[in-house]
């Protein structure tokens, strides 16, 4: 029997030697993430078995086993999932494709000094497995996939280098063998293991169990979270499903946990993250909702579940009557599919209403506002017919103070005269804050909106107007302030007419071509001019950004 000696990516080796040698504070996590890993693989059989049944029919209970050997000093998972082939270990335990690593060694940087490094989160950046190596100084994988014969193994003490040889009669599945560090015999204790089962994987939906044969002891309660009434799941029962499904770490900000009933019938779990999750902005603008029908995983990449601007949502959805051997192509064209999306967008948007209006607790929406209100804000033009609620749900930062702002309580407090929403956009508020264009409208009272996103420059033209009051910047030339009333009526210390006529005339001829035209202005208090973009033309925040990308 040959066996094969590779490296790790270059990424890899630099990830495991961080995870091998960091102070982590909760270690036990790495049999959370193998655990998730067994479970995830057991979902993608039973899918797999839906078209082909001979996949799994041998052995169908799907189940995983932890299992130890105190005087070897291992403890090993075992699944009867779908396995690896000798490719899949290549690809899957030695390199990484996603961005995950990247991200996952920047989160290690700066989210906690040195020598406390938050190996916790590792699971959240598609890199758990590697988390094995907190606890061993060696990895044994054993497996078979599913419709192959050949089995294989893969070996490695996480320095640089994993080996791969062939294996015969191998069960279906995936079974990690550790060889645990020295001073880790904790984790070679049933009331230890359960413990940590219990506090992480309880959720799981198959059986986890203790032990081989007829002893075997189930540790985790083995029914889908979403499938229990309420009021029998507890509060860190949903966190720990959330870290689960979600592959974060934070708290939940938002569970929501209900049953579609009628024509279609559906049962969600889904979750708001209260901490920004680290993809936001990819710009595949993919969703993180799985879907399952009848409590068999289906996919995490059906497209058209939830619309793009809601992709910060978390959890699964379990559908009743889509059928069960549906592909993942045929779902996009699935009528029933865009049902469930306008149940989920309906529910998800009036749950969100019912926070922004909670005034006693407006920090709490505020923090949401700055994690998620960038990608709200696409729905905007994306989606009219939830046009009205998502500008409900809008907040905004202000000339009027540090507080964040509804569009109704701007249009509340206009000043009389005032027929316009006005607005200044830029790269931040405080640069917002110091431009001269700002300067009338400060001197008279009036509240001007500060746009720092660059998706409002998108937004805002397609909305135009809110409640028969159109958007209008600042920096536009008819933005003018003639009309309104108020601030302190100072005597004016006004010019004679016919020389500012003459001073306007002496200027446009110096800038010529450079400028379109040079106007008087209400605008200006201390400065003596400042830059405006005509009413037909770009925004001047709009055409720098677009400047910037060589458009
Ligand atoms: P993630 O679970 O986020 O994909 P991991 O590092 O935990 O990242 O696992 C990497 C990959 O290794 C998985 O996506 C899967 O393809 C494969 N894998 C890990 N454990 C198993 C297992 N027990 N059975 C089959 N495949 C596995
Ligand atoms: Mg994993």
């Amino acid at each position: 029997m040959t066996e094969e000696r590779l490296s790790f990516q270059a990424e890899v080796s630099r990830l495991l030697d961080i995870v091998a040698h960091s102070l982590y504070s909760e270690k036990e996590v790495f049999l959370r993430e193998l655990v998730s890993n067994a479970s995830d693989s057991c979902d993608r059989l039973r899918y797999a078995a839906l078209t082909q049944p001979e996949l799994s029919s041998d052995d169908p209970d799907l189940k995983v086993r932890l299992l130890t050997d105190k005087e070897a000093r291992t403890l090993t998972v075992v699944d009867n999932g779908i396995g690896m082939n000798r490719e899949d270990l290549v690809e899957n335990l030695g390199t990484i494709a996603r961005s995950g690593t990247a991200a996952f060694m920047n989160s290690l940087k700066t989210e906690s000094g040195e020598g406390k490094k938050d190996v916790n989160l590792i699971g959240q950046f598609g890199v758990g497995f590697y988390s094995a190596f907190m606890a061993a100084d060696r990895v044994e994988v054993l497996t078979r996939k599913a419709g192959e014969s050949q089995g294989w193994r893969w070996l490695s003490d996480g320095k640089g280098e994993f080996t791969i040889s062939q294996v015969d009669n191998l069960p279906r599945g995936a079974k990690i063998i550790l060889h645990l560090r020295e001073g880790d015999d904790e984790y070679l204790e049933e009331n230890r293991l359960g413990a940590i089962v219990r506090k992480y994987s309880d959720h799981i939906a198959i059986p986890i169990l203790f032990g081989d044969g007829e002893d075997a002891k189930s540790l985790n309660s083995a029914s889908a979270l979403w499938t229990r009434s309420k009021n029998e799941i507890t509060a860190d029962q949903y966190k720990e499903f959330y870290h689960h499904v979600g592959h974060a770490f934070d708290d939940p900000w938002l569970t929501l946990h209900w049953r579609a009933e009628g024509a279609l019938e559906y049962t969600n779990l889904l979750f708001v993250p209260s901490a920004k999750p680290f993809d936001l902005f990819d710009p595949k603008r993919a969703h993180r909702v799985k879907l399952y029908v009848k409590r068999v995983f289906i996919t995490d990449a059906a497209e058209g579940l939830i619309p793009p601007y809601l992709r910060f949502v978390r959890g699964v959805v379990d559908s009743e009557d889509l059928p069960l051997n549906i592909s993942r192509e045929m779902l996009q064209h699935n009528p029933m599919l865009a049902k469930i999306r306008a149940g989920l967008t309906r529910r998800i948007l009036s749950e969100l209403n019912k926070k922004a209006k909670d005034t006693e607790n407006a920090a709490e929406y505020a923090t949401f506002w700055e994690n998620f209100g960038a990608v709200l804000k696409e729905g905007l033009y994306e989606d009219y017919e939830h046009r009205d609620e998502l500008l409900k749900l809008l907040r905004f930062r202000t000339t009027a103070g540090d507080g964040l702002v509804s569009l109704d309580e701007y249009v509340a407090r206009m000043k009389e005269g005032q027929d316009t929403i006005f607005t200044i956009s830029g790269d931040d508020v405080d640069s917002l804050l110091r431009s001269p264009q700002l300067e009338g409208f400060k001197a008279k009272g009036v509240e001007v909106l500060l746009l720092t996103d660059p998706v409002d420059e998108f937004w805002v033209p397609s909305v135009g107007v809110y409640e028969t009051k159109p958007f209008k910047s600042v920096t536009r030339g008819g933005a003018d302030l003639g009309k309104i009333q108020g601030g302190e009526d100072k005597p004016e210390e006004k010019a004679p007419e016919g020389e500012l006529v003459d001073l306007l005339a002496l200027l446009k001829l110096t800038l010529g071509e450079a400028v379109k035209d040079v106007r008087k202005s209400e605008r200006l208090t201390n400065s003596a001019v400042c830059l405006v973009s005509d009413d037909n033309d770009m925004d001047m925040h709009l055409e720098r950004l677009l400047k910037q990308h060589k458009q």
